[in-house]
């Protein structure tokens, strides 16, 4: 493969979100400095090995990007541009917290080369920011999407969670339709999972916190699909919606199971087939990259059956499924001889699709999608 996704990842946020399990640590603007310097570093030492690679989407995920002063996301930027060979029309995303962008900020990074924004807005309601601790206000949403469009952003996303403790079908609508109104490109609706090791999961062992019943988070899903889908939107993966021609290149590219490099504290990689991933740590990251080059904590070489069940579970998240002929090129085997058995009662019970040679996930498959996509791992 010949071409390869970069995401750099800035670990810093204003405040850690009660529900946050992301390798995110409290600002600190001193060690922020030396950690650009690591990950200037980082990207020179990947930069010669991967000479030959093309770089179609670059990606700077966090934490918050958007904490960083713009002319160090802008140098960050360069560097990038300077050493790895991007395509024309390379996407190049950043995520931004309402919170922490300014009209000048937004300015200066689309003059710096992002040309995508995936704003973090989660929810248009005051108690459920609260709740979620974000340390956004409704106000902040509204001025960053449109300061963000007159800044020259016109590929923009929009994050919003359901799911929410206390939390009705109604009023999720409601942020679905405040959202819609905002007219982004591209939408991301996570339901919310309570992750182990976040204070959300500690109130939830108490039995401080709860979350809808499981009826009512379909009922959720399906508001989210039907109302999406009319608004003109792609349903295209589980969580994502876009415009046409408006997906994620990024991401898409990741479900595709190409490879990808991951720079910067716990960022995780794929390449020749081998999965790796740095040290979380920012400070430990900082001191490894000064000493080598690199911080890589662990490495797996993934075995042919490891590596057909990533591809089936990356493939099936999206809605156009997987192509068996591409499969069985890629892995030089009969699909139906390695995962037949899985797939005759998948089919039986129409969870999945088969259609033209694409295995697909069913509108019911796509409500139990964790638990069908996990019969190709076992
Ligand atoms: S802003 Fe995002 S990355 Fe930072 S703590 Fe909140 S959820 Fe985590």
């Amino acid at each position: 493969m010949n071409s390869l996704g970069l995401y750099l990842h800035i670990p810093y946020c204003l405040h850690k979100c009660g529900y946050c399990d992301f390798n995110s640590h409290p600002e600190n603007q001193a060690e922020a400095e030396v950690y650009i310097s690591a990950l200037l570093a980082e990207i020179d030492h990947y930069a010669v090995k991967l000479k030959e690679k093309r770089v179609p989407t670059v990606f700077f995920g966090g934490g918050t990007p958007t904490i960083l002063p713009p002319d160090h996301l802008d140098k960050i930027l360069g560097r990038v541009k300077n050493r790895f060979d991007l395509t024309q029309n390379c996407e190049i995303s950043i995520e931004a917290n309402p919170a922490t962008v300014e009209c000048e900020t937004l300015e200066q990074i689309r003059l710096s080369g992002f040309n995508r924004i995936s704003i973090g807005v989660q929810s248009f309601d005051a108690e459920e920011l609260k709740l979620l601790e974000r340390v956004h206000n409704q106000e902040e949403i509204h001025t960053t999407v449109d300061r963000a469009r007159q800044a020259g952003f016109n590929n923009l996303s929009l994050d919003l969670m359901f799911s929410l403790p206390g939390q009705s079908p109604e009023k999720w609508k409601s942020h679905l339709q405040q959202a819609v109104n905002k007219k982004p490109d591209h939408l991301s609706a996570y339901g919310l999972t309570i992750e182990p090791a976040t204070s959300f999961f500690k109130l939830q062992e108490r039995g401080l916190l709860q979350l809808p019943h499981e009826d009512i988070q379909l009922e959720m899903l399906e508001t989210t699909i039907g109302f999406l889908q009319s608004a003109g939107y792609e349903h295209y993966e589980i969580s994502n919606y876009a415009k046409p021609g408006y997906e994620c290149q990024h991401n898409l590219n990741y479900w595709n199971n190409g490879e990808y490099l991951g720079l910067g504290a716990g960022a995780s990689s794929y390449l020749n087939g081998e999965r790796f991933k740095n040290i979380n740590l920012p400070s430990r990251y900082i001191r490894e990259v000064q000493v080598g080059g690199t911080a890589v904590e662990s490495t797996e070489r993934l075995e042919p059956l490891h590596a057909m069940g990533e591809t089936i579970m990356l493939g099936l998240r999206q809605l156009k499924g997987i192509s068996i002929e591409n499969f069985e090129n890629r892995f030089q085997v009969s699909f139906n001889t390695v995962y037949g058995k899985v797939l005759a009662p998948l089919l039986e019970e129409r969870l999945i699709t088969l259609n033209q040679n694409r295995m697909a996930l069913s509108r019911k498959g796509l409500f139990i999608a964790d638990s069908v996509i996990l019969k190709f791992l076992a």
